[in-house]
């Protein structure tokens, strides 16, 4: 998808610190963690909200979530993890490619769920 953030570090075309890829996914930490780790689980397949979204990318959806534990095993979160997604204007959502944020590695406190 012409001028998408995450298509441009998908595609290689925007430098991004990668912590896993398959053909489904790319995870990556975010340029303004909000936690000591913070990283983002992307579909490769462009969709911007969970409305939009099809049969098929809900599969790649279900495949990152359960890739996900993995992943956070991997970056040490073995005390927890939160995973959010943010769904349009009043979550603050400000890059329209569907994406997991995972944040961990401190407490996260009991405020936002
Ligand atoms: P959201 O507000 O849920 O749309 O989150 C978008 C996230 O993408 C924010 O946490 C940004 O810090 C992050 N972000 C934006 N551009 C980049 C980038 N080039 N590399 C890594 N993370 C990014």
């Amino acid at each position: 998808m012409e001028n998408c953030i995450f298509c441009k570090i998908i595609a290689g075309e925007i430098p991004s610190n990668k912590v896993y890829e398959d053909e489904d996914m790319l995870v990556f930490r975010d340029i303004n963690p909000q936690a000591k780790v913070h990283c983002l689980c992307v579909p490769k397949s462009h969709f911007a909200t969970l409305s939009e979204m099809n049969e098929k990318q809900a599969e790649l959806v279900k495949k990152c979530l359960a890739k996900i534990p993995e992943i956070a095993a991997e970056l040490g979160l073995s005390n927890g993890y939160r995973l959010i997604i943010n769904q349009g204007k009043d979550a603050g959502q400000t890059v329209f490619h569907l994406h997991i944020h995972i944040l961990g590695g401190q407490d996260l406190g009991e405020k936002l769920i």
